[in-house]
């Protein structure tokens, strides 16, 4: 591996944690590229210019004005840091596209903005003209672009067909299910060859698909767990794209995300009632103590409380628990969730908590100080997803001591180690694995981890202390990224 050479890095990316984030991209997006510093490498973010990032980025200036870029015209790009680190920030400022009230990718309704092909087209052109040769919109010119899923998936085909680069791309895939895909008019409107509007292209299935584009045209692909990077070559997992990903799979590199462990850290904590380590692990029945006073939940320090925090969706698979929920409850069981998507689900846990105050409380809503309390007052994390191509909240779990209970899919299976007689022996087991993806898995997952919270003391804590002292942190994942960087690079075409 060559070390002595500073990687220049370009990372596009749709969300980007603290200025904005709908879920784990902006975990990830917030947290490698200061990770990268570390590897000697010359990183810097490319994001939308929504309000909420050109509000909070420090030190910001523009730096370039950019003509000619489809459908819009002009834009501007400014730059800053990202709070709280040295990681210089691209943001591009395009008020039309980006500077609307909403969310990153829905209206106030919560529908999907209209011009999302738009919106995110141009994001993935001005990546590719930074990575232009001898560009003169900047001094700067990366190595390598790092694409993040469909919001940057066009990059890597303008770089190829439109500005004929020689800087390597690589497209991260942190979930298939979304492939932003798009009418035909969009591949002239947004300035990319039609002759390229075919299966072996832009086209899938008549339609424009930002995520095929990516895959196609990258150099190499990244997937945010091991497991991941298999499951995804299969019709199962790979939402139409499997037959494309199995024949790259020469370039397809599976990394499991790691977190950020200044922010996810119970012993620095500020969102807590009290801090905690491995080595005053007592001081977790304290927070769930505030967190059942906050909840309205009766003030049981026995009873063991099982959380949630989670878009509600169907890939999230928490509609298994809703059977055999009562019967949990009636155990002496308490929930803690904290929630937001599906209608009918909120729905469904809502009436739960509705019909049992002081046993179940439901939150629905996105609130990060909630999410922190949470994932360490509660005693057992739920997260039963069908499909996870990494996931953060099992981390989280296992370094706050809360031990996941999971499906065996994607950075789920990677990353929670069943209990079990053999993993107690060799100080492994760290959660609860489901044997299937069933409410009756779930059950069965649920009623292990009670049993030894309730019957075995002495193993629960190692459990916990076995999730804590794992290697969570983003170190030994952006080694892999640097070694993965630089082999892209050093490949010739
Ligand atoms: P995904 O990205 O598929 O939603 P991940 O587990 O990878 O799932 O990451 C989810 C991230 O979003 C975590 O940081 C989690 O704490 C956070 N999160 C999800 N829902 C909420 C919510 N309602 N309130 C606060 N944080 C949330």
């Amino acid at each position: 591996m060559r070390k002595s050479q500073v990687l220049k890095i370009l990372f596009v990316t749709s969300e980007v944690f603290p200025l904005i984030k709908t879920g784990g991209l902006a975990d990830v997006s917030g947290s490698l590229p200061a990770a990268l510093q570390k590897h000697d490498v010359d990183v810097r973010i490319l994001v939308p210019g929504y309000r909420s990032v050109l509000s909070q980025l420090d030190h910001l200036e523009t730096i370039a004005d950019i003509k000619h870029l489809p459908m819009i015209g002009q834009a501007s790009l400014l730059t800053g840091t990202l709070p709280g680190t040295a990681v210089p920030v691209m943001a591009l400022k395009a008020p039309s596209l980006y500077e609307r009230d909403g969310g990153p990718y829905v209206d106030t309704h919560g529908y999907e903005w209209h011009y999302n092909g738009v919106r995110f087209g141009v994001l993935s052109r001005v990546a590719s003209l930074i990575a232009k040769s001898h560009h003169p919109l900047l001094d700067w010119q990366p190595d390598l672009v790092h694409c993040n899923d469909w919001q940057t998936g066009l990059t890597p085909a303008y770089m190829k067909l439109v500005d004929h680069s020689k800087t390597k791309s690589i497209i991260s895939l942190h979930n298939m299910a979304f492939q932003g895909c798009f009418p035909e008019n969009l591949v002239t409107n947004l300035g990319l060859p039609q002759s390229h509007f075919v299966m072996e292209g832009l086209e899938y299935h008549g339609q424009l698909s930002f995520l095929k584009a990516g895959i196609f045209y990258a150099n190499a692909i990244a997937t945010v767990s091991p497991k991941y990077a298999q499951e995804i070559q299969t019709p199962a997992f790979g939402f139409g794209l499997e037959g494309l990903l199995a024949k790259r799979h020469l370039e397809i590199t599976g990394i499991l995300n790691g977190i950020e462990t200044d922010v996810w850290n119970p012993s620095v904590d500020e969102h807590l009632a009290k801090r905690y380590s491995i080595k005053s692990l007592n001081k977790k029945a304290d927070v769930k103590s505030a967190l059942q006073a906050y909840l309205k939940l009766d003030n049981k320090p026995d009873a063991p409380l099982l959380g949630i925090v989670s878009r509600l969706t169907y890939q999230k698979g928490l509609d298994l628990l809703l059977p055999h929920l009562q019967q949990l409850l009636n155990a002496g069981c308490q929930l803690a969730l904290l929630g937001s998507g599906d209608r009918t689900l909120e729905k469904a846990f809502y009436d739960i908590a509705q019909a049992n105050p002081g046993r179940a409380a439901v939150t629905i809503g996105y609130n990060e100080p909630l999410s922190h309390q949470i994932m360490a007052g509660v005693d057992m994390f739920i997260m039963p997803s069908r499909f996870e191509p990494c996931g953060l909240n099992q981390l989280y779990g296992l370094a706050y001591g809360t031990p996941p209970v999971v499906n065996a899919t994607g950075g789920l299976a990677d990353s929670v180690i069943d209990t079990n007689k053999h993993t107690l022996s060799n100080e492994t087991a760290n959660g609860f694995v489901m044997s299937e993806c069933t409410s009756e898995g779930l059950l069965s997952a649920i009623q292990q981890g009670l049993h030894y919270y309730q019957n075995k003391p002495r193993l629960w804590r190692k459990i916990q202390k076995n999730g804590m002292k794992l290697p969570l942190g983003w170190d030994e994942s952006a080694r892999s990224y640097y070694e993965l960087y630089t082999q892209v690079i050093e490949t010739t075409d």
